[in-house]
Parts: structure tokens; sequence; C-alpha cells
């Protein structure tokens, strides 16, 4: 629906150009629609607007000129047919929950997935009768085994955070979609840039744009990636009616997010393996957990998958705590936010922050230490993101 059809153009130039519907001022940067409603030419005109026989915008709750720019664009580069922008990352999953489930339905979901996705399965859905079973996110037999006959999608995140475990894509589709099940993918950690779930099989794929996409920390936002048929039949009527709309600003700042989202993934990912390697010789580190490194138990499936092994690192201390939290308190240019995807580097504690809220045992189970540390290499000169750690690490 552009002006120019992008879809034979490389994810490149779909990130720069595709979208931007020109308007007649001529513009060449994509304005902002700070606009609530639009104006009918008619009474009649209205009427078929609202009944939905004439395309065009009515309000902004479903649809603005800056967040369609943004969803076409996406939509382009995640190989989806349509996108749908919302709120947060977590209003898209919700989305996802809402126009797909029932009462009675089953969702199956990787156990090492964002701490709020786990919560909303687990405390928000199972209320209105939904049941949710956690499965090991690398175990294909351990993920078909869990289907039941009212499974009605499975759920995971690849590289999963903080371990940067790899699943297969194309496996577990093939697996759902055996059992008569969707497969929705978080596809956060790795952009369109590095990995496109939809092209190896999966139906969905949910964004939260607030990390590499936006890529500078300003703004929450998320999205959902599909068919036409889900997006259009499921998605849009909830997005219509559940009103975690996007705002054109936050959508302004994605689009111009897009526009640098290669060049940044590339020196994200350079930088990160770097370290990764760097980090496993020094003496104090036990354990690197990165997809790039031949010692991760899913090398190979990450090389397959996956055009770079992503912008985050994760390590355990030989250690416990307090050895985590001495390096994280020795650094000095690095932020300790647990946000990722950030020009800026940033370090975090999993075990007392993201996954704090889980119970001892839960952690122990999903192989979070006490010792581990997770870094979101940033853009900054990596012989001083060295540096900051080299102190800490002595
Ligand atoms: C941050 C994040 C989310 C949630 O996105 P918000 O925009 O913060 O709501 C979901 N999945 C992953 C992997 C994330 O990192």
């Amino acid at each position: 629906m552009t002006d120019f059809d992008w879809q034979g153009y490389a994810l490149e130039t779909q990130a720069i150009r595709a979208g931007h519907r020109r308007t007649h001022e001529d513009e060449h940067s994509i304005p902002i629609f700070a606009t609530s409603s639009y104006v009918f030419d008619s009474a009649e005109q209205a009427s078929l607007r609202f009944t939905g026989k004439q395309a065009g915008n009515i309000y902004s709750r479903f649809t603005n000129p800056t967040v369609t720019a943004l969803q076409e664009r996406l939509a382009l580069m995640e190989k989806g047919e349509r996108c749908l922008a919302f709120a947060s990352g977590m209003a898209a999953i919700m989305a996802v929950g809402m126009a797909l489930l029932k009462a009675g339905d089953h969702v199956l979901c990787s156990r090492s997935v964002f701490g709020n996705t786990v919560l909303t399965f687990q405390n928000y859905f199972a209320k209105f009768g939904v049941t949710t079973d956690f499965v090991n996110l690398t175990d294909l037999a351990a993920w078909e085994a869990a289907i039941k006959p009212n499974t009605r999608f499975l759920f995971l995140e690849t590289p999963s955070n903080p371990l940067i475990e790899i699943a297969d894509i194309r496996a577990l589709a093939d697996i759902a979609h055996k059992h008569g099940c969707l497969l929705v993918v978080d596809n956060v950690f790795c952009t369109p840039v590095l990995q496109q779930p939809l092209a190896l099989g999966a139906d969905l794929v949910v964004q939260s744009t607030t990390k590499y996409i936006d890529g500078q920390g300003r703004c929450v936002g998320g999205a959902v990636i599909g068919s036409e048929a889900l997006i259009e039949k499921d998605i849009y009527p909830y997005l219509r009616t559940g009103g975690a709309t996007m705002s054109p600003f936050n959508a302004w700042v994605f689009l111009s997010g897009l526009e640098t989202l290669a060049v940044r993934m590339k020196t994200h990912c350079d930088n990160a393996f770097e370290l990764a390697k760097w980090l496993e010789r020094q003496p104090a580190v036990a354990k690197v957990h990165y997809p790039g490194l031949a010692s991760h138990a899913q090398h190979e499936l990450a090389k397959r998958q996956q055009s770079q092994f992503g912008g985050v690192v994760s390590f355990e201390l030989a250690g416990g705590k307090e050895q985590a939290w001495r390096l994280i308190d020795a650094t000095r240019m690095l932020s300790i936010t647990a946000n990722l995807g950030d020009v800026k580097t940033t370090i975090t504690h999993p075990a007392t922050t993201t996954h704090g809220r889980l119970s001892e045992e839960a952690r122990a189970e999903a192989g979070i230490e006490d010792s581990l540390v997770r870094i979101s290499v940033g853009l900054e000169n990596l012989e001083d993101i060295k540096a900051d750690l080299a102190r800490g690490l002595e």
C-alpha cells in the first residue's frame, strides 16, 4: 500500500525508504501526524469509512499515517504481510493472547522468556481459564511431548535472556503445525536484521521496538507481524477495541531507528563477539554464554539461523553474587540498568533484578546462577568497554 512497491528491495533499503507516502507538501523526512481523528468530505463518506466499505483513516486508536508507515516498513523487514504497532512490547504480546485465546485453551511457552511474558500467561490468562505449561527452550522432544489437543500456540524467544540459548525455529514451526498449533516468536534480541522467524515458518513475530529498533533508549513500543489473514481477522479487531495504540511520536522515533538498524546491529554484534572472546580469556570468568563461541551448545544452529550472533553476552564469574556485584560496581562508564539494545553498553545482575522475582528453585531450574552477569554491548569503543570491566575482573 506504499506509493512504491519495496518488496523486491534489500532490507537495508526497505529500512530507510519503505512506508513513507509523501504528502502534497513534498517533505523528504516523514512527518508526525499529531491528530486523533480525521475529517470526512460528506456524511456518506463518514458512513462508508465506519462500515469498512471505504479504506481510510477514522480515528488514531486504530490508524494513524505515521504509525502506518512504521507498520508497513517493519512488515517488509520481518518478511510478513502485515504489521500492527502497539504501545509496548508487552501490549503486543497481550494482544496476541487476547486475540487468539479463549477459555479452555492451552499455551506452551518456553521457560526462558521475558519475565513479564511469564506473568502474562501465568497470572492473567490463567484467570480466564487459559492454562500454560513452560518447557525447556532447546529440547525439541519436550516441546512436542507437552502439546495437548487444546494447545493454541507455542511461544518462544531466541536467543533467550539471559543465557543466550538458541531455539531451532524451523523445527519448532514444523512441530507446531503438525499438531495444528501456531508458533509465535519474540524476535527482540535479533531484530529482522539478524533473523526473520516468519521466513523460517513462524506464524507471528512480536517485537519490543523499545530495544534495538529505537536503539537509543528513548521510547517504549511494540509490534505484531504476520500473515494478512491472522492480522486482519484476529489482531486488528483487538487493537481497535483494546486500545493499546502506539503514539505517532513514538512511531516517528522508531522509523528513524529502523533507518540505522542494520549498521548498528553489525557493530553491536562485532563488539559483542570480540568482548565474548576476551571474557573467555579472563581468569576470573568461569563461563561465557555467547552463540558465536565454539563452546556454545547451539553454535552450529546459531550460524545457520542468524546472520550474526547478537549484541548480548552473559558470563559467570568464578565467585558468587558478591563477585558479580563487585564487578558491576567497579564499572564507571557502563550503565547499570536492565535495558538492552541501546547504543550505550548496559550491565545487569539477572538473579537480583530481571529474574529476582522468581523463586530460588525456579532460578536454578532456568540455570540463572548468582554469579551471572549480562551485558548488552553498545557502540562505544571496544577498548573502553574492556577497560571498564577489567577493573572489576582483577
Ligand atoms: C523488553 C522485552 C519485552 C517487552 O517489551 P516492552 O517494550 O518493555 O514492553 C519483551 N520481550 C523481550 C525479549 C524484551 O527484551
